[in-house]
Formats: structure tokens, sequence, C-alpha cells
């Protein structure tokens, strides 16, 4: 893979990417191709100083009643990272891991999510990670229309707070939420979207991607879309 670091060589292989490139496109252009692109991945730890509305908001979510999630809870996952990153990343709804140790994407879905990131030249720290529940559905079932309208606005306002420049969504229907459409993901996903002016790209859940490896090499074009549409992208 012509062009790519040796540390984006292991994240790439941490994907399952460069094994699948190999089994079947051994002579063809490489679909895993990460051009060089500095300033599109170099995202500033910006300070995090003290923020009482970001504070008020947190203890609000921890304290939420809003839905009945919140009897079945055992800790709100009110999401995670730099407060002023540039990514955001918005999956759907914790799920036991998380429920449990009150973080999103931790687990085997968290490793993989890792592994997207940093193929891109980021970390965990350098994005806010969040979800459009912050409370788990029993047994992980979808979440249902008025639990999604009860969080909405934690959401919103996590999203105003931080300002991200580019919003990362994973799954379809964290996707449809977010963007209030009922298109299937493989018709969202492939070109950008927009959320109150901020440029928004949909790819795959990597929980999906853990039961369906071959659906990387997608979710690595989307990836890309991304970083060509973050501002600063060559
Ligand atoms: S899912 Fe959202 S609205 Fe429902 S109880 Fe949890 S924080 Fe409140």
């Amino acid at each position: 893979m012509p062009g790519l670091s040796p540390l984006q060589h292991m994240y790439l292989e941490h994907m399952g990417i460069t094994r699948w490139v190999q089994r079947t496109a051994p002579a063809g252009p490489d679909p895993g191709s990460l051009p060089d692109r500095p300033a599109a991945v170099t995202v500033v730890g910006r300070t995090i100083a003290d923020d009482p509305e970001w504070d008020r908001l947190q203890a609000e979510v921890a304290a939420c009643t809003r839905c009945e999630l919140h009897r079945g809870r055992t800790h709100t996952v009110f999401g995670a990272g730099d407060r002023k990153a540039g990514w955001m990343i918005i999956g759907e709804a914790p799920g036991a891991e998380e429920d449990r140790r009150g973080e999103p994407f931790v687990g085997r879905a968290g490793q993989l999510l890792n592994a997207m990131l940093e193929a891109m030249g980021l970390d965990r720290q350098q994005v806010f990670i969040a979800n459009i529940l912050k409370c788990r559905p029993p047994n992980n079932r979808d979440p249902v229309a008025g639990e999604v309208a009860a969080c909405e606005s934690h959401l919103q306002q996590q999203i105003k707070m931080i300002q991200p420049s580019l919003i990362l969504v994973l799954g379809r229907i964290a996707a449809q939420n977010l963007l209030k459409v009922d298109s299937p993901l493989g018709r969202m996903r492939g070109k950008s979207w927009a959320w109150n002016g901020i440029p928004v790209v949909v790819t795959y859940h990597p929980a999906y991607l853990l039961r369906n490896p071959a659906d990387k090499r997608k979710t690595w074009q989307d990836l890309q879309l991304a970083l060509s549409l973050y501002p600063g992208s060559p």
C-alpha cells in the first residue's frame, strides 16, 4: 500500500483492510490507499477549560429520568473525548459494557473504532464520541421514537457546545435519527450530509463490521471522504 506510513499500515491491518486487499484485489488499485493528508488529520488539542454549561449538561444527563430507559441503566453514557474536538463521532446507544463502565464504544467494537480513528491519524482523546441515547436500551434493542425524542436535546446541546468541524455517524440507527431521514444505510453513505451546517459523513457501525468484515473496505472509503471534507484538507 504505497503512500502509507508504517503506523497507518498497522492500523489498517487492525481494521482487516490489508488482508481484504490482498485476497481480492492483488493487482488492482489499492482501495485502502490513503494519501498523505497532514492538514486533514491534524487536530490541535484545545485546552479543556472549566465550562459550567458543559458541567450542567453532564449533571442533567446523569440525573435524567425523561424516558423509561433510566430504570434499567447502571450508568448514563454521556460521551468521552475532547469537548472542543474538531471531529465528533456519533453512534446509536450504549451496550452492556458501555452501561457498566459509563463510557462509549468500549469492548471489541470500541477497539475497532479506535483502529478506524488511528488509521485517519486520530485517537480517542482528539475526538468526542457520543451516542443518540445516553442510556442502554434493554437487550440492545433499537431505540424507539419516544426515547430518541426524549434524549435528543442532550446530543444537540453537546454538538452546539463542541462545534465540531465534522461529524462521523456510525450505523443506520444513528444516521436516521440525527439526519431525520429513513433511507437505508447504503443510500446514506458515500455522500456528504449536513447537520446545522456541519458536514456529516455516514458509515457502518463497528459492531456491524465485526460481523461483516468485507464491508471494512467501504468504511475505509467513507473515512477517506470524511478526511477530504475536514476543513484544511488538501
Ligand atoms: S436515554 Fe436519554 S432521555 Fe432517556 S433517561 Fe437516559 S438520558 Fe434521559
